[in-house]
């Protein structure tokens, strides 16, 4: 057989040829939205690159950092720095401003393309970034707030014109690096994954298939994970090769704007974390619109509480629950129920799980004491996997060796996620916890995802978060925080009392809090950590 490359550049040139009239959407928050064909975007692309090349002198291996949201120019950044050989940098625009700096040194970028709404997150730290010889501004902004900057500043649209549209992509080896991501650093110092070529591809055509995401050129996909974090779970990537449009919102994220996007441009698929839907499924309680459009959700990041399932599925929209990490470029598992489950009762357990190992990903769980456990729906182990968009070792740097610490990496090679689980034997992953997450009282082990779903399973309550908290008897103990829904009057000894319908007695929290709402990270999952924090010197009884 021929051995041809498997490269980013390969993706672009299908997308822009055989899908050349699909389009990007980005909402704009006018009357109009902008659109952009697949070919424009990767002519666009094209142009984008020879600006690179010619005006800022980046080189082949050179790190092009981006810190943007969800939008045309994103995908364009996606694929023009991928192909002329250099390695895209996407910088997430939530993390605290010493992280990213951490971030930006570490990785040594030599170019930033920011859009110009998130020029007060970067100016102020431009005089800590000494790697960036260039900023690169897109969209609207202030400018002015970039006046005495050392590094050179340019307009991206006056970069690109007048540049040819066509650029002699280089062929290049599929094990370069294309693009690389750092994980939100829950503990010490972010870490950067780096993805390669060959990694984006069969990754991509796995997001395709009909037992993954399986869209086609008759849908189009509201992006709303974000393009700065994990490469906005392959979409960019996956839709070029299949011509599925894509509805960029751009900064609009509040659940109003993506209720009205919705209505407008009748999105048939969107991709986000739990806490984006419990938003947006408010927002349509209380103000209804026609969303009938969006038949399929992609559901991940962190386990989708049955209860928005449940009430998603009554809106007609069916939520399809998949789990990844950074690490896992990010498609690791994806919940579509076997044949022989759909249509019975068994459908929604399967659907609730984190779902199947697709091929290409191989799995194993690792008992207390380092053994592997059966595949038996109850032998409850540490997850490892490995497989070709698996990470193999972290980034160790602008010259540094890769690094693969021992907390992360098992000494054959699998990544250890810190997630504990079960697996059936046909193959179903059910998460109880995160490692670090599960609440150890007494010897058992109490799982804080079964109480939170569970609690969040009661009418009156928004959202609900559990945390360990010391306990002088039993080690640790779970203290439950949660939201009310506005005007809601459910006290705590009703909610124990409700969770005493679903859970073992001795799980139950005797701790309680009433928060206005419960802190998210970066990526806008549960910050347990800040919880723990407040909590760990005792609760509200
Ligand atoms: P971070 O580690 O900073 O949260 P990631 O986005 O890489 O960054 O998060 C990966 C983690 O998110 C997984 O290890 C897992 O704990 C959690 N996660 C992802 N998807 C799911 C899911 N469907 N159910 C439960 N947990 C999930």
């Amino acid at each position: 057989m021929q051995d041809v490359p498997l490269t980013v550049t390969r993706i672009l040139m299908h997308g822009m040829t055989i899908h050349g009239t699909s389009l990007v959407t980005t909402w704009t928050g006018e009357a109009e939205p902008q659109r952009r064909s697949y070919r424009e975007i990767g002519e666009r692309s094209a142009q984008l690159a020879h600006a690179l090349k010619d005006e800022l002198g980046v080189r082949p291996d050179d790190r092009v950092a981006t810190l943007m949201w969800n939008n045309a120019e994103h995908v364009e950044a996606y694929f023009a720095i991928p192909c002329m050989g250099s390695i895209l940098h996407t910088l997430n625009l939530r993390l605290p401003a010493e992280q990213l700096a951490w971030i930006v040194g570490h990785a040594a970028d030599k170019v930033v393309i920011v859009n110009g709404s998130l020029l007060p997150l970067l100016a102020p730290l431009l005089p800590h970034l000494s790697s960036v010889e260039h900023v690169v501004v897109s969209g609207p902004g202030d400018r002015s707030l970039l006046d005495g900057a050392t590094p050179r500043v340019h307009e991206y649209e006056e970069l690109l014109t007048g540049r040819p549209t066509r650029y002699d992509w280089p062929e290049l080896d599929e094990r370069a690096a294309a693009a690389m991501c750092y994980t939100s650093g829950t503990t010490g110092d972010p870490k950067g994954v780096v993805y390669s070529h060959r990694s984006i591809y069969l990754h991509s055509m796995q997001v395709n298939m009909s037992q993954s995401m399986g869209l086609t050129d008759a849908d189009t996909s509201l992006v709303v994970v974000p393009q700065f974090h994990v490469n906005a779970w392959g979409l960019p990537h996956a839709t070029l090769m299949t011509g599925v449009n894509m509805l960029m919102p751009d900064r609009f994220l509040q659940p109003g704007p993506l209720a009205e996007m919705i209505e407008a441009e009748r999105p048939t698929h969107a991709a986000a974390v739990p806490t984006i839907w419990q938003g947006l499924a408010a927002e349509l309680a209380a103000k209804p619109r026609d969303v009938s459009s969006l038949t399929q959700v992609t559901i991940g990041g962190s386990a989708c509480p049955p209860s928005l399932m449940a009430e998603f599925d009554r809106l007609g929209m069916r939520v399809c629950h998949a789990w990844g990490m950074t690490e896992t470029s990010p498609l690791g598992t994806i919940a579509r129920p076997p044949a022989h489950a759909v249509g019975t009762d068994e459908e929604m357990a399967y659907r609730l799980t984190q779902g199947r190992f697709p091929s290409g990903v191989e799995a194993r769980l690792a008992g207390p004491g380092g053994e592997y456990l059966p595949w038996d729906g109850t032998s409850a182990g540490e997850l490892e996997v490995r497989g070709p968009w698996i990470a193999g070792a972290y980034y160790g740097g602008a010259d540094g060796e890769p690094v693969r610490p021992d907390d992360k990496f098992s000494a054959d090679g699998w990544l250890k996620t810190g997630d504990v689980g079960v697996i059936t034997p046909d193959g179903f992953l059910t998460l109880t916890d995160r490692a670090k997450d599960v609440i150890k009282s007494g010897g058992e082990w109490i799982s804080s995802v079964e109480l939170e779903n569970a609690l969040m399973s009661h009418p009156d309550v928004a959202e609900a978060a559990v945390v360990a908290v010391p306990d002088e008897k039993w080690g640790e103990r779970p203290l439950a925080a949660v939201v009310l829904k506005e005007g809601a009057t459910a006290g705590f000894g009703a909610l124990r009392e409700f969770l005493a319908g679903s859970v073992a007695k001795w799980q139950l929290p005797e701790r309680w809090a009433l928060i206005e709402s419960v802190p998210k990270t970066s990526v806008g999952k549960f910050d347990k950590k800040v919880l723990r924090r407040q909590y760990a010197e005792g609760g509200l009884d």
